[in-house]
């Protein structure tokens, strides 16, 4: 897609600015505040670079969304490669461009609501005659690119019949819409594959929150939106990476180390397991079953703390046996 050209000094400037203000990652203990105090900072941020997005912001909806999957990934320590749309799904979050779209929407009505010889309404009109120009003539087009937004969800008509706009169900349908492409990205996701089996879809995950304790949310969301291929754990300022590829150095299984091997089989955690998770496993059930019914937190407390624990330690006599 094209990008508009006219406004790269103010954009990049802003996009670059949002992308390195929360890019570093954020350990120690007791940090919850100050993360809490970071994501109000970057929501106001957003908020205030959203005033220039009435005018430019739809042209870099997805550049916008950084600023956020950069925030949520340096808070919870997530890989890089974390997708947005598991992000969103686990936080509850709309994606950034739901947000200028409302603001877009609302100075769309603005401008039909204002006398026909006032300047921005005339400006408007111009632009809506050029709507259907070549590509290359209308890339700066900003009612071409309000009409971009509106054909995926079936209003490219409106612009032709602007008295029909309702602005609230406009808006709202195309909340829907960013939220079902977030939904089906995630059931068709390559990344991890037992993420869409855990997230509910409807709001943010109780557990991140509920005990204002970040180390805990770290290491739950770590495992539950983990990549296929690895899991990656950033805890308490140590890191471990474990190739789900490769058979496990810390026991005499020969099992490859994966998801289940970890969270189920290996016998070095066996102690932790039966302290800790006994009481959450089946015996006999399937181990995709019993280890996404380990990790679907819900809202209870206990579970979310003997999960956190039994991770924590295994990681730890994981790290002390590979030492040695
Ligand atoms: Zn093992």
């Amino acid at each position: 897609m094209d990008r508009a050209p006219k406004f790269p000094a103010i954009q990049e400037r802003n996009v670059e600015r949002n992308q390195s203000s929360s890019f570093n990652p954020i350990s120690g203990q007791d940090l919850y505040n100050q993360v809490e105090r970071t994501r109000k900072t970057t929501q106001a941020e957003l908020k205030d670079r959203k005033f220039f997005s009435l005018f430019w912001g739809i042209w870099y909806m997805d550049d916008l969304e950084i600023v956020q999957s950069t925030f949520i990934k340096s808070a919870l320590c997530l890989p890089r490669s974390t997708p947005g749309h598991f992000l969103r799904v686990e936080t509850g979050s709309l994606p950034v461009k739901a947000k200028i779209f409302r603001r877009t929407v609302h100075y769309w009505q603005k401008i039909l609501n204002m006398e026909r010889d006032r300047w921005p309404r005339l400006c408007y009109e111009e632009l809506l005659k050029a709507v259907d120009d070549s590509p290359t003539h209308s890339s700066l087009n900003w009612v071409r690119r309000l009409r971009d937004s509106l054909l995926p969800i079936g209003m490219g008509c409106l612009l032709n019949d602007p008295e029909l706009v309702q602005t609230k169900d406009l808006i709202k349908a195309y909340e829907n819409h960013c939220t079902s492409l977030d939904i089906a990205r995630v059931c068709e996701s390559g990344y991890g594959f037992y993420f869409r089996n855990l997230a509910d879809f409807t709001e943010r995950q109780w557990y991140l929150g509920s005990k204002k304790n970040l180390q805990i949310e770290r290491i739950i969301a770590q495992m539950r939106t983990t990549s296929k291929n690895e899991i990656r754990f950033y805890a308490k300022g140590s890191a471990h990476k474990i190739s789900c590829e490769t058979v496990c150095n810390v026991c005499n299984t020969s099992e490859v180390e994966d998801h289940f091997h970890f969270m189920l089989r290996c016998p070095l955690y066996n102690y932790y397991r039966n302290f800790y998770l006994s009481r959450y496993i089946n015996v006999g059930e399937a181990p995709e079953i019993s280890c996404c019914s380990l990790l679907d937190i819900g809202r209870d407390s206990e579970k979310l703390i003997a999960v956190y624990h039994y991770i924590s330690q295994a990681l730890r006599l994981r790290a002390f046996s590979l030492e040695e």
